[in-house]
Order: structure tokens, then C-alpha cells, then sequence
């Protein structure tokens, strides 16, 4: 396909019955930016079958990696799932998306909202070193139904605050909170409820959200960003338009059919 590079899988984890990641080789020609997306997918009967997936690699490392969903009947999932080590899965050449630091204004604290895989882009730019130069504090939180979707914590509480390049910054500036709807854990509750409640400034020790320092990006369902971006509008921050940088950026963690 002139428009995708073929890779190959080189390491698949499955983290429950919904939720699966793949790593790949990656060609060195493509280049992204940390938060874009590629279409992915595989050949089925001769034909590409590509779907919009979040890098959640970081553009500066030497393989790709996708946070997926497993939807029993979806025509891409329903097959990828299966997918093993030393097959293929085919990467379009020009990611793009709207999940870019640079595309805010000028703020203190970026916080990452995110829900189920939404967290996928997430992981590409909290490796981003760039972020935490222009941000004192990167507040990423995953919502989730149960606590067993909490996924990649690993990464993101150890990996990455022994980083031997930026993992003091990530240390110093990094909060990770995580939040579940359907049973009990520590954080419990809606996003927009743990904001509208001010639970998650208080817990994470930073002041009520202002207009002036607090800027936001969202992934999720199409509810979640409808919600999120309502509350976010109804206090004032209003949303990046093109070249018009404002407090928020959008992007869909997938479409409901
Ligand atoms: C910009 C963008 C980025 C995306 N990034 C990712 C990603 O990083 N990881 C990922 O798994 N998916 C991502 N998606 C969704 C992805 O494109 C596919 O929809 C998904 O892989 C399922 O494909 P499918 O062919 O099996 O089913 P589809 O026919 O595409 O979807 C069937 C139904 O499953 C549900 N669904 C689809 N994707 C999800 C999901 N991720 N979480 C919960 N429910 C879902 C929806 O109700 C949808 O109508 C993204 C979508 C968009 C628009």
C-alpha cells in the first residue's frame, strides 16, 4: 500500500478481555508528533481494513506501540486481537491529530484528561520532554470503569520517573490520577465529578482551576468529550480553533456507529 508502511509485531500484551497492546517495527522514515494519530490495521481478503489509532509510542523511540480495545464484533479488533508476534500490521505515513502541547496557550498546568483508551495518546506525550519544560505541573488522569482497566501504570508510576534523560522532571511535575466509576477505589467517581466536586485539585494539591494557568487536552468517547467540554466552556476556557490557541484541545478516542 503506497500509503502505509507494513510492520512487523513484535511484542502483543493482553490486559483483560477488552484490552490489548501491540509494539511494532517502526520505519524510520515516519515522523509524528507525540499525541497524533495513524490509520492501522491489517489486510483482510486482499483488502486494507484500517482504523484511527493514537500513538502511544513517543516520536523519538525505535518502535511503535497501540493501546486497543477488543470489540467482539468490530471488524478490526475482532481480528487484531489475534494478532501475534512476527505478523503484520500495515501504519500510515502521515499521522496528524490536534493533541499537541503547542496548540495551547501559554499556561501552568496541563492536565490530560482521558478516558478507557484515550489514554493512549497520553502516554506519548507525558514522554515528551518538551512538555515538562513548558509545564510546572502534568496532571494525568484515566478514568475507568473497573480498576483492572487501570492499565500501564507500571509506566507511568516507575518507568518513566527512572527515565536516565528526564526522569527528575517527571518526578518533580508529573501527577497521575487514576479514577474508577463501577466498583470502589480511592478515586472514585466521574472526571467531571471529581472536578466539579474539586476532589481532584484537592487530592493532588493544586489550586481551583483558573482560566489564566490551567490548560487541557481530552481523550475519550464522544459522551465523555461532550461533558468534559461543556463543564470546561461553562468555566470560562474555551477550546483551540486552527491557529487560534486557547485552554483546551479535543480528540475523539473513537466513533460511535
Ligand atoms: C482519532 C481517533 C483515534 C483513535 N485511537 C484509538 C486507540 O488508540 N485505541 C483504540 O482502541 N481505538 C482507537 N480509536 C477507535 C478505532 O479507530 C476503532 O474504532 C477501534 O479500533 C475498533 O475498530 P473495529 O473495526 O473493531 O470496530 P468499529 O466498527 O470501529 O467500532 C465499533 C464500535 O465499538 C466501539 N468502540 C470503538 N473503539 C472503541 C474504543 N477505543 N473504546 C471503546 N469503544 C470503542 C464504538 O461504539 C464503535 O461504534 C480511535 C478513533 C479515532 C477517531
Amino acid at each position: 500500500m503506497a500509503k502505509a508502511h507494513t510492520e512487523t509485531v513484535t511484542d502483543v500484551h493482553h490486559w483483560s478481555d477488552r484490552l490489548f497492546s501491540i509494539r511494532t517495527t517502526r520505519d524510520p522514515t515516519l515522523r509524528f508528533r507525540n499525541g497524533e494519530f495513524a490509520m492501522m490495521g491489517i489486510m483482510v481478503d486482499g483488502k486494507p481494513l484500517l482504523r484511527a489509532y493514537s500513538m502511544a509510542s513517543a516520536n523519538y523511540e525505535d518502535f511503535l506501540e497501540f493501546y486497543s480495545i477488543k470489540v467482539p464484533d468490530g471488524p478490526l479488533t475482532s481480528r487484531l486481537q489475534h494478532i501475534k508476534v512476527g505478523d503484520t500490521v500495515l501504519v500510515s505515513k502521515k499521522p496528524t491529530g490536534t493533541l499537541l502541547w503547542d496548540h495551547l496557550r501559554q499556561g501552568k498546568h496541563l492536565y490530560l484528561l482521558s478516558t478507557g483508551t484515550g489514554l493512549a495518546p497520553f502516554l506519548s506525550i507525558i514522554k515528551d520532554p518538551e512538555v515538562y519544560e513548558n509545564f510546572e505541573k502534568v496532571v494525568l488522569v484515566h478514568g475507568c470503569r473497573y480498576i483492572n482497566e487501570l492499565t500501564y501504570e507500571n509506566l507511568i508510576t516507575h518507568k518513566l520517573r527512572n527515565n536516565e534523560f528526564f526522569g527528575e522532571e517527571v518526578r518533580e511535575k508529573l501527577i497521575y490520577y487514576p479514577a474508577v466509576t463501577r466498583e470502589a477505589f480511592k478515586n472514585y467517581g466521574r472526571i467531571n465529578m471529581l472536578i466539579e466536586s474539586g476532589k481532584l485539585m484537592q487530592d493532588i494539591g493544586l489550586p481551583p482551576l483558573s482560566v489564566e494557568d490551567d490548560r487541557f487536552m481530552l481523550c475519550g468517547s464522544p459522551a465523555m468529550l461532550k461533558t468534559l467540554s461543556d463543564m470546561l466552556i461553562n468555566l470560562g476556557f474555551q477550546e483551540t480553533r486552527k491557529s487560534d490557541f486557547k485552554e483546551f484541545v479535543i480528540e475523539r478516542a473513537f466513533v460511535e456507529k
